[in-house]
């Protein structure tokens, strides 16, 4: 077994026959001839701990080895003929020990990164994940009672995401994996968080792709009713059950404080949700205009203006872009726009009416601004990546023959990580610009 200080693979899973015996038929040696994966498997191959066993092509291997924690389908070595939901140990074709992952039957990603050694999966491992994953959140954000917990891949636990607000936990399950392991991971965060309440907002469409059904519920303890949180100065309340997402948008947390820095005179707040930017907006401004189409966020932006004794703020229930078109023609003009919608393109297919539509309303945010005025264009759509996303801004510029200068280019808050070798887990663009 190779004894360099590269990092720990490949190792041998100990038991297959068919595996190499000498070291130097180990990793990184090039194939000469193209690969032919396996037949497809009726019953899986078993590894010495009595796991099943995946074997990935040559390609996967790299990629694994390149430290990117997902494998798809057409880089394992046949079909492994498992159920899905598995963790599973992970080989190249002659067996050698890659690491353990999760395994996906029915997802285009197959294999979710859990380590490079030869660990046990068991409540333990998951336990020193969440505790890891607390630590950071710790020292980012000292004090704070609503951030995101665990954010997935980013923090070693593949589909899961456990939002906190207070006292109540908000969670995600998005693999197969995760799903079966409902119990255990509820109990341990019952046992090291003691929540009020765990709510589950499993209910998004891309369990679909897994084989999954959306789900929500109470999955231990009580569900309140809208739970409150501070941003900053604001108060804030949202619904953990019934509200968009996990209750509200938390990554945008520490860039709605930010736009109160910024905000000035007249105000605009597109894409409003429960009001995160608006609110921070009508701290500072003189008045700021929110425009959401759904009813019911709207109705919760204006308890919680309210609750903030904030009455300079106007909710419009209406579509933003026609907004945007109309107050153009109308000649309106504003000194702050926030402009925060949700994602525009969920596959590839979908970039270029993605990077259309972003166009079309910075492009009439910049029409709108005074001269000296202020810019906070967000994107959480992760196919368009931050050099798109300002490429688009730069041509939006041109178009609306504006001078415009970049204060900020900002992300998702701390309490969201970006993986190093996962760049979807850099979704949330965040600029701050500023019209001459
Ligand atoms: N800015 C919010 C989050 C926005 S999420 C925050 O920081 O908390 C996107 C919001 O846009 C959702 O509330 C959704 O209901 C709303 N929305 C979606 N399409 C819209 C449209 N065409 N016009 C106005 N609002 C829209």
């Amino acid at each position: 077994m190779s004894t360099s200080s590269k990092p720990p693979y490949p190792r041998r899973s100990g038991n297959r026959p068919s595996g190499p015996s000498s070291q130097q038929q180990g990793r990184g040696r090039p194939h000469t001839r193209p690969e032919k994966p396996a037949p497809d498997r009726t019953s899986p191959e078993l590894g010495p701990d009595g796991l099943p066993q995946v074997s990935l092509l040559r390609r996967g291997v790299e990629r694994w080895q390149g430290g990117h924690p997902w494998i798809y389908r057409a880089d394992l070595n046949g079909d492994p003929g498992l159920p899905g939901g598995e963790v599973v140990r992970v080989t190249d074709t002659r067996g050698w020990f890659l690491g353990k992952a999760f395994y996906s039957k029915h997802s285009k990603i197959s294999l979710r990164w859990l380590s490079f050694d030869d660990v046990a999966v068991d409540a333990d491992f998951f336990r020193e994940r969440l505790l890891a994953a607390d630590r950071l959140r710790q020292l980012a954000l000292p004090g704070e009672k609503t951030y995101r917990l665990v954010h997935g891949e980013a923090d070693g636990l593949p589909g899961l995401v456990v939002d906190r607000y207070g006292d109540f936990l908000s969670v995600q399950f998005l693999v197969p994996a995760m799903e079966q392991r409902k119990a255990l991971i509820a109990d341990l965060l019952q046992a090291q968080f003691n929540p009020r309440g765990i709510i589950n907002r499993s209910d998004v469409g891309v369990r679909n792709l897994e084989g999954l059904t959306p789900e929500k519920g109470v999955l231990r303890g009580e569900h309140p009713g809208p739970v409150s949180f501070d941003e900053g100065l604001v108060k804030m309340r949202a619904d953990l059950l019934e509200g968009q997402k996990t209750g509200a948008f938390l990554d945008q947390r520490e860039n709605h404080v930010m736009a109160a820095n910024y905000a000035h005179g007249e105000a605009l707040d597109c894409f409003s949700y429960v009001g995160g930017f608006a609110l921070q907006l009508a701290t500072r401004a003189r008045h700021v205009t929110a425009i959401e189409i759904s009813e019911a966020a709207s109705a919760q932006l204006r308890e919680n203006a309210a609750a903030n004794k904030l009455n300079n703020l106007d909710v419009v229930v209406a579509n933003a872009f026609d907004f945007l078109r109309d107050a153009v023609d109308e000649g309106k003009r504003f000194d702050t726009i926030v402009l925060d919608p949700p994602s525009f393109a969920k596959n590839k297919d979908a970039i270029p009416a993605a990077v259309r539509g972003y166009k079309e309303i910075n492009l009439r945010a910049l029409q709108l601004l005074r001269p000296g005025g202020i810019l906070i264009s967000a994107s959480c759509t992760y196919h368009v990546d931050e050099q798109a996303f300002e490429d688009m801004l730069a041509s939006a510029a041109a178009d609306a023959r504006r001078r415009v200068q970049i204060i900020e280019r900002r992300g998702a808050g701390r309490d969201h990580p970006v993986l190093l070798n996962l760049r979807e887990t850099r979704y949330l663009k965040c600029f701050v610009l500023r019209v001459l």
